[in-house]
């Protein structure tokens, strides 16, 4: 656990470095994305239990609907959940499955009833600009349809987004994507945050704000221009391919683990430029 200023403290779970951030408040006791092992999930629990009094309004917050940020829901009933007013539901049953898969796969012991997990109950289903006590949230979509960032005091949480340890994940939208981080990007200088919590990997502060928005550009340029190029030059897309794969990203070649979700970028800047030119040659594969 990470102590990050007087009220707010991040538990970082041995998967993907997600980050479940909790904030005690006079008023609130706030737990972001509630965490991803059972045993993970415990310490949480235990931390914050001294500090559910009545006089606090409990809420869970989910930046968006991808299945290690709602894995933890179920263990925090007596929360109210907050989630952006663009939830998608299609997706979160996407996230259900590959859970389902995840824990069945790997004999992962959770109570589910039945062995499934249930769908989200949204309590606050929050606009874009909505306040609910000392926290504002902002529709970040890109990532996700449904993900948001919020403020909170002298802090930026921004869900999936300019993480340290990995390059843009574009599941959604490049359009939406590219105007997430302009919006973000608003956002740093208009609040001046000290802190920028990604829900993955450790927090950034200072310069490295605007270093990580500047390497999240970097990367998307260098694969619309290549995506450009492949359509000038009548690219087959396995030849585009091979040369996104040999593309680095902050010095360092792209990792094997992450090379599908490379590709899947690709994929998604592939189909939007073409839908763009009303072409339809959106690779197979
Ligand atoms: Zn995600």
């Amino acid at each position: 656990m990470k102590h990050i200023t007087d009220h707010v403290f991040v538990f970082t779970s041995v998967v993907q470095q997600l980050n479940s951030i909790v904030i005690i408040e006079d008023n609130y006791l706030v737990i972001v994305d509630p965490g991803f092992f059972p045993g993970e999930i415990a310490s949480i629990r235990s931390f914050v239990q001294p500090y559910e009094i009545p006089s606090r309004t409990l809420l869970l917050i989910l930046t968006h609907s991808h299945f290690d940020h709602i894995a933890g829901v179920p263990y925090f009933p007596e929360y109210a959940v907050v989630t952006s007013n663009t939830w998608d539901r299609d997706n979160e049953e996407r996230a259900i499955r590959q859970l389902e898969h995840c824990d069945t796969e790997f004999y992962i012991d959770r109570p589910w009833e039945h062995g499934k997990l249930p769908f989200v109950t949204t309590h606050y289903h929050v606009q874009h600009q909505e306040t609910l006590g000392p926290f504002q949230f902002f529709h970040t979509p890109g990532h996700t349809h449904d993900s948001m960032s919020f403020s909170y005091k002298n802090l930026l949480c921004v869900g999936d987004y300019l993480s340290s340890l990995e390059f843009p994940f574009i599941n959604a939208s490049l359009s939406d994507y590219q105007n997430t981080l302009l919006v973000i990007t608003e956002l740093v200088q208009q609040l001046s945050p000290t802190t920028l919590l990604s829900q993955h990997g450790p927090p950034a502060e200072g310069t490295e704000i605007f270093a990580r928005i500047d390497s999240a550009h970097a990367y998307i340029d260098e694969l619309c221009h290549l995506v450009e190029t492949a359509q000038q030059q009548h690219y087959s897309w396995s030849n585009m391919l091979a040369q996104a794969n040999s593309l680095f990203y902050q010095g360092r070649p792209i990792p094997l683990g992450l090379k599908s979700v490379h590709k899947r970028n690709l994929k998604t800047i592939w189909g939007e430029y073409h839908h763009s030119l009303h072409m339809s040659l959106i690779p197979e594969s």
